[in-house]
């Protein structure tokens, strides 16, 4: 049964949503989560053929808001080495864990898992509530409270309002904050292969001309596929039969993982970018894609929205240590001042790579081979990617 009043109301319960819940577990606030979905879509999530490339940092978010606890390790793959490759050249640029006592440069988990994992650890607080099957139609804030409206007219008052209602969130419409959108035009098409020959924990991005196939590599000899081509050319690839795809998928890592079966279903994600202007407003936070929706090349959307209400969190809970307003505005520019500048170098270094690597211009190639071949020779560049990877305190960065 919903009251009429909580400390926080979040929008959404999708991965973002539901782990900035999650932080809430040791404190005493009154939280309630709004889902739009049916509780049997957040309960029983199903496969999407997404495998979320985690940093370290991103581990070590999920272990201290104990999610981590419910992913099997059976179904943590660990990504020992990446390499990216232009055209049908050799390996132009790689990064790997030799130099250093880590064990991997990330780690690879079924995104329906994460959100399982997710959903079982915020259904077990109590001091949070989740509500399914109804959406928040309209917001208001002022200095002293935060009113949203559900769809059945309930107005519910709240200190807080954490909006993770998605890319395409209307919520922050509704709060008149502007953002940027990038329509990539392209789709990206995931599913899971079965293949003869070891990956080596390897990921392959792989820059073809006219489209991009990358492999992440999973526990045994099974990889997930990942294939980016302009809009026109996807309802082909989707419709192609599995013998097909296999044979499409196989030249393009040049045969090198032997005869491949595919295992999964395929699944597409029209690809947009969007960019929040602002990360807040009055009573008012933006976390998870609804702040930044990232191009997936660079692997970055849930860990930068992981770390975004992690910094919220934080900052909630030293509020309520000093007896502070947890909807105060200086608490929410100190949250923004933490994550847009790294938001900011992620979401457009990573439409600057797209741009890079997705135009087949004679002198764009030239261009970007220079990059990769400058960046592989360059110790320090490689350094600081993969320190950036494996570091927990500052990692955010995959490079792929
Ligand atoms: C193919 C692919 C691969 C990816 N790989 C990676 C990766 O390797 N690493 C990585 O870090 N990220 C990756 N991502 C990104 C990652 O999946 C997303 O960043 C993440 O899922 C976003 O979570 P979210 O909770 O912010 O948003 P969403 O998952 O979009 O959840 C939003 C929720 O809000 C609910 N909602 C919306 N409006 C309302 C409303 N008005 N009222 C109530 N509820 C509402 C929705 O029903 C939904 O449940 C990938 C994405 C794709 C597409």
């Amino acid at each position: 049964m919903l009251n009429e009043v909580y400390d926080i109301v979040v929008v959404g319960a999708g991965p973002a949503g539901l782990s900035f819940a999650c932080s809430m577990a040791d404190n005493d606030l009154k939280v309630l989560v709004i889902e739009k979905s049916p509780f049997k879509v957040i309960s029983k999530p199903s496969p999407d053929g997404r495998e979320i490339a985690l940093t370290h940092n991103s581990l070590k978010i999920l272990k201290k808001i104990g999610v981590w606890d419910f992913i099997e390790d059976s179904e943590v793959s660990p990504l020992k080495e990446a390499k990216v490759f232009d055209g049908e050249s050799d390996s132009l640029l790689s990064f790997d864990t030799n130099k250093s006592s880590i064990e991997a440069l990330g780690y690879l988990v079924p995104n329906y898992l994460i959100r399982l994992a997710l959903f079982k650890k915020a259904s077990q607080i109590e001091n949070v509530t989740i509500q399914y099957d109804i959406s928040v139609v309209d917001v208001k804030t002022n200095p002293s409270n935060a009113n949203i409206v559900l769809s059945n007219g309930m107005v519910i008052k709240s200190k807080l309002i954490v909006a993770a209602d998605s890319r395409f969130s209307e919520i922050r419409r509704k709060m008149g904050i502007p953002s940027m959108m990038k329509d990539f035009s392209k789709v990206m098409i995931v599913t899971r292969v079965s293949h003869e020959n070891s990956h080596n924990q390897t990921a392959l991005e792989c820059f073809k001309y006219g489209y991009t196939l990358a492999l992440l590599p999973l526990n045994g000899n099974v990889s997930s596929v990942v294939l980016t081509v302009s809009t026109d050319q996807s309802e082909e690839i989707l419709n192609m039969d599995n013998e097909k795809f296999c044979d499409f998928a196989s030249e393009g890592f040049n045969n090198k993982l032997g005869a491949i079966k595919q295992i999964g279903d395929r699944h597409s994600y029209p690809l947009v970018g969007v960019f929040s202007q602002k990360l807040r407003a009055t009573r008012f936070a933006l976390i998870g894609d609804a702040a930044v929706g990232m191009h997936p090349v660079t692997a970055h959307g849930f860990n930068l929205g992981l770390r975004s209400q992690d910094i919220l969190s934080n900052s909630i809970n030293k509020a309520l240590n000093s007896g502070a307003d947890i909807g105060s505005d200086n608490l929410l520019r100190e949250y923004e001042n933490k994550q847009i500048y790294l938001s900011k170098l992620m979401y457009f270094g990573t439409n600057g790579i797209v741009s890079l690597f997705t135009n087949d211009d004679a002198k764009v190639k030239k261009i970007r081979q220079l990059v990769l071949k400058f960046a592989n020779r360059f110790p320090p560049v490689k350094s600081l990617i993969t320190k950036h990877l494996t570091e927990s305190k500052k990692s955010n960065l995959i490079p792929f």
